[in-house]
């Protein structure tokens, strides 16, 4: 068993990159893929002790990517080690919007009575401060009583306090990703929202068109329905079919590193050894 597609507290996850290893280790998991959104910090805080432990940790990023209006996940993997300058300074420009979207999204809460500061929430976090921490304050401070709540009332698309992100459109994270050595996977396809399964496979294929090399089929909010929808575009489109569970820790309740909900996650081995195989057609295994 593998997992993909992990969060930790260095973006908006909850458990540490070294208690995540742990974990890992301790359910027994033959690799991890830490895929923090915009930074590399968790995984570079978990490689040592993941190096002690014998797990296969991979290095992952999360980037949020627009395309025609959507907002797409993108995952990277395989980026060169040390990730170049470029592609540092890249990330850096994902951070500075996602600070200038939290000050828009703070003066907007404001706006709607709720009393919350930058400094608060920023101190959820760690490298970054993302919608779950806002999440998190609110219940806090007793404005809802969940995350979903949140999520309806303030932080949504559909909240009048909404603010969007400025996110880079696909093709260019696609190019910078192919440029710094890395493999780009279309996270939780299913969160694209197209309901009508054409119009699904077609952008899919547009975006294998574009560059993308694979695609995530195994994910926590994908029934198994789904993933075998997705595995034949991977298939038919060329494309490397990938899983995770897309852990959170407590910012996602009832979802098991390894496992997803209530099992519905099971990603085999071979599924990494395809990866490498076809990310580095040439490299030795
Ligand atoms: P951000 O990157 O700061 O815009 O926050 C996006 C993150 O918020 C995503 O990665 C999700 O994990 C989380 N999220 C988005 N929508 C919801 C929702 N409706 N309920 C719970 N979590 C959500
Ligand atoms: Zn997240
Ligand atoms: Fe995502
Ligand atoms: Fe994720």
């Amino acid at each position: 068993m593998i997992d993909l597609h992990s969060h930790t507290t260095e973006s908006d996850g909850t458990t540490a990159p070294g208690e995540l290893v742990e974990m890992a280790v301790g359910i027994g998991l033959e690799a991890l893929a830490i895929t923090d959104h915009d930074t590399f910090d968790g995984y570079e805080a978990a490689a040592p002790e993941a190096c002690r432990a014998g797990l296969d940790l991979i290095c992952g990023i999360e980037l949020s990517t627009k395309y025609h209006g959507r907002t797409v996940h993108m995952l990277a993997y395989f980026l060169e080690a040390p990730p170049s300058d470029a592609f540092r300074a890249w990330i850096e420009a994902m951070l500075a919007s996602r600070r200038e979207r939290n000050r828009r999204l703070v003066h907007n809460l404001n706006e709607a009575g709720v009393d919350v500061s930058l400094g608060e929430v920023e101190a959820m976090g760690r490298r970054l401060t993302g919608r779950p921490h806002f999440a998190r304050l609110l219940m806090r401070k007793g404005y809802v009583g969940s995350v979903e709540e949140a999520f309806k009332r303030y932080l949504g698309e559909d909240a009048p306090s909404f603010v969007e992100r400025d996110s880079p459109d696909i093709e260019e994270a696609l190019d910078v990703v192919a440029a710094s050595g890395g493999i780009s996977v279309i996270a939780h396809p299913i969160r694209l929202g197209i309901r009508e399964r054409a119009r699904e496979e077609e952008f899919v294929c547009r975006l294998a068109g574009a560059g993308l090399r694979g695609i995530e089929v195994w994910h926590s909010d994908q029934t198994a329905t789904d993933s075998e929808r997705y595995l034949g575009y991977a298939r038919r489109h060329s494309l490397i079919p990938t899983g995770g569970t897309d852990f959170h820790g407590g910012n996602k309740p009832g979802l098991l590193l390894g496992t997803g909900r209530n099992q519905n996650v099971s990603v085999p081995r071979s599924v990494l050894d395809n990866m490498r195989a076809m990310a580095m057609p040439g490299a030795r295994q």
